[in-house]
């Protein structure tokens, strides 16, 4: 799976270059949106992440060209949090989902893997033992029963259940957890997980502690 990333902010960049690169996808990136369009014009893109404000060329014209120039890969926009105007202008303009900053990266991961699911024909949810997670509406349960889950609880699911049967360390968790510009400490990984384990055990899921190395979710 191939994955453009094209945001200018080094920073969330690097950071979204990174969690795609650990979620297993081939990553390439642009700064600029005259770039971008240049790379979507090679096509083999599988999915598109596009921020909306960029040098040169912002995300809704690269948008509207690419589609213009036939390109079909699904395209998650980064708006900002008082960009209503420019997510419904996405969305018209055939974006396929968005994501307001600041996001987790969970939940970027989260909505990534349910764009390539659709685009693949398969059903969006991850399930392990009894539990079934929706990816899109991001709802845990386990049989007919939902699961109620903190936002941070949730984000630590995700960390896990999309790794499944790998080690996952609490650097990454806390990675995934804080996304941008949000503190979240060892400590309270801990925390999350002691819930978390508590509240899976009745589907059949463990969540065992490797000492020095992290977590790792699986069947009972
Ligand atoms: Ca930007």
């Amino acid at each position: 799976m191939r994955v453009l990333i094209v945001e200018d902010d080094p920073i969330l960049q690097d950071s979204l270059i990174r969690a795609m690169r650990a979620a297993g996808y081939a990553v390439d990136h642009a700064g600029a949106g005259d770039l971008a369009l240049g790379l979507l014009r090679g096509g083999g893109f599988d999915l598109v992440i596009l921020d909306l404000g960029l040098p040169r060329m912002d995300g809704l014209q690269v948008l509207r060209q690419a589609r213009a120039d036939g390109c079909r890969a699904p395209v998650i926009i980064l708006t900002a949090r008082d960009g209503v105007e420019d997510r419904v202008k996405g969305l018209d303009l055939g974006a396929d989902d968005y994501l307001t900053k600041p996001f987790s990266l969970a939940e970027l991961e989260a909505r990534a893997r349910a764009l390539l699911r659709r685009g693949q024909g398969g059903a969006p949810t991850v399930s392990c033992g009894t539990l079934v997670y929706d990816t899109v509406g991001r709802r845990a349960s386990v049989g007919d029963e939902p699961l109620e889950l903190s936002q941070r609880e949730l984000s630590v699911l995700e960390s896990l259940l999309f790794r499944l049967g790998k080690v996952v360390s609490k650097d990454q968790m806390i990675e995934s957890l804080c996304g941008y510009g949000e503190e979240v400490s060892a400590n309270a990984i801990e925390v999350y997980v002691h819930r978390l384990r508590k509240k899976l055990e009745p589907a059949g899921v463990s969540i065992r502690t490797l000492r020095g190395l992290g977590y790792l979710m699986d069947r009972m």
